[in-house]
C-alpha cells in the first residue's frame, strides 16, 4: 500500500469520524428532547427496558464485523452519556421557577405593564352577547380608566344547553370596543384550532380553568409570540398550575400572566374558594405575573371588595372582575357580574384606599 493510498484511507476515515460526531450530537439533542417531555409528564429519566429494547434491536440488526458484545458495549457507553445529559438537564430549575430567573417578569403590551408595579384591573362581561352591551360596558369601563377589557366569546359551560358564546363574532365585537374605547382585549380560547384566527382580535389570550391542563391548547399558544393569561385549573395544585405555565414558556412563550380564580373545596358560601396563600408563593416560587379573579373566586357580589383589597394587599399584580351592564339578564353568570355603578362604587373605593393608583390620564392603545 503506497502512502497515498493511505493518507486517502486516514481522511475517509476523518470524514466518518465527524459522521459519527455530527450522529452523536443529533441524538443528544432527540435525548435531550425526550429528558423535557419525561420531566413535564413526571416520568423517570432512566427506562431500563427501553435501553435493553434499543440494544436487542442493534445486535440483530449488527452487520459486523464488530462482534454482538462489542456493539452492546458501544453503544452502552452512549446511552450512559445521554443519561448523563437528562441528568443535567433534570438539576436545571423549570423556566417559571425564581431560581431561573430573579427579576420579575413583566408583561408590556402598549403602555399596560402586567407586573410592572402598579395593579392592572381586567374588566368586562362574562360574554360578549351584543353591541349595545359592549358598547355600555365600554363607556363604563373608559370612564373608570380600565386599560384591559375582557370578554369570553367561547365559553366552556357546565351545561351544554347554556349559551355558548358568539365565537369569532364575539372576538370581533370585542376587538371593536376596546378599540373604541382604547384598551386592550383578553378572551377565552378554547380550542387549538382556533388561536391562530385568535390573534387578529384579542391582545392577550385566556386559557381558562378547565383547560389549564389541556396539554395540546397549551403547546400551541406556547408558539405564538401574544402573552397568555392562564387560570388555575379548578383543583389544581399550585404545582401543577406552574408546570402548565411552564408547558407555554417550554414552547418558547415567556409572555405568561398567572390567574388564582379559586379552588374546589367542600365550602358552598362562595362559588369557589379563593386561595389567596396561592398569591405570594406563586409571587416567590416564579417570576410570572399573578392576577386574582375576583368574581368566579367568589361568585358574590358582596364580598368583592375585602377580596380585591386582600388580593392586592398579598402582592397581586392585579385583579380581574366581569361588569356587566344589566347582569340580571346576562346570558352567563348573571349572579355574580358587578353592573356598571357597582364597578365604580369597587373602583372608587380601591383607589380611595390606596390599592389602585388614580385614573390614568392616557389609554392603553
Ligand atoms: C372566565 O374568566 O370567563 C372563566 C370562564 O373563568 P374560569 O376559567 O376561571 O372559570
Ligand atoms: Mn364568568
Amino acid at each position: 500500500m503506497s502512502l497515498e493510498q493511505l493518507e486517502k484511507l486516514r481522511t475517509q476515515l476523518d470524514e466518518i469520524n465527524f459522521d459519527i460526531l455530527r450522529l452523536l450530537n443529533a441524538r443528544a439533542g432527540v435525548v435531550e428532547e425526550i429528558g423535557q417531555v419525561k420531566r413535564l409528564q413526571g416520568i423517570e429519566a432512566f427506562d431500563p427496558e427501553r435501553e435493553k429494547q434499543m440494544l436487542d434491536l442493534l445486535v440483530k440488526e449488527n452487520p459486523g464485523p464488530f462482534d454482538d458484545n462489542t456493539i452492546r458495549y458501544l453503544f452502552k457507553q452512549i446511552f450512559q452519556a445521554s443519561l448523563g445529559l437528562q441528568e443535567e438537564q433534570e438539576k436545571k430549575p423549570l423556566l417559571v421557577s425564581r431560581k431561573r430567573r430573579q427579576e420579575d417578569t413583566v408583561v408590556t403590551i402598549g403602555n399596560v405593564r402586567f407586573g410592572g408595579g402598579a395593579p392592572v384591573v381586567v374588566a368586562g362581561p362574562c360574554s360578549v352577547e351584543n353591541e349595545r352591551q359592549m358598547e355600555l360596558v365600554g363607556q363604563g369601563l373608559q370612564q373608570q380608566g380600565i386599560q384591559v377589557m375582557r370578554g369570553g366569546a367561547y365559553k366552556p359551560r357546565t351545561s351544554p344547553y347554556d349559551f355558548q358564546g358568539l365565537g369569532e363574532e364575539g372576538l370581533k365585537l370585542l376587538r371593536k370596543t376596546s378599540d373604541r374605547y382604547g384598551m386592550l382585549a383578553i378572551s377565552e380560547i378554547v380550542s387549538p384550532s382556533d388561536v391562530e384566527m385568535a390573534l387578529d382580535y384579542v391582545d392577550v389570550i385566556q386559557i381558562g380553568a378547565r383547560n389549564m391542563q389541556n396539554f395540546e391548547l397549551l403547546k400551541v399558544v406556547g408558539a405564538v409570540k401574544k402573552p397568555v393569561l392562564l387560570k388555575r385549573g379548578l383543583s389544581a395544585t399550585i404545582e401543577e398550575f406552574l408546570y402548565a405555565a411552564e408547558y407555554i414558556m417550554s414552547r418558547g412563550n415567556d409572555q405568561v400572566i398567572l390567574c388564582e380564580r379559586g379552588i374546589r373545596t367542600y365550602e358552598k358560601a362562595t362559588r369557589n374558594t379563593l386561595d389567596i396563600s396561592a398569591v405570594p408563593i406563586l409571587k416567590q416560587e416564579s417570576h410570572l405575573p399573578v392576577l386574582v379573579d375576583i368574581t368566579h373566586s367568589t361568585g358574590r357580589k358582596d364580598i368583592m371588595e375585602p377580596i380585591a383589597r386582600a388580593a392586592l394587599a398579598v402582592g397581586a399584580d392585579g385583579i380581574m372582575v366581569e361588569v356587566h351592564p344589566e347582569p340580571s339578564v346576562a346570558l352567563s353568570d348573571a349572579k355574580q357580574q358587578l353592573n356598571i355603578p357597582q364597578f365604580e362604587t369597587l373602583m372608587n373605593a380601591l383607589r380611595n384606599a390606596k390599592y389602585l393608583p388614580s385614573i390614568p390620564a392616557v389609554t392603553a392603545r
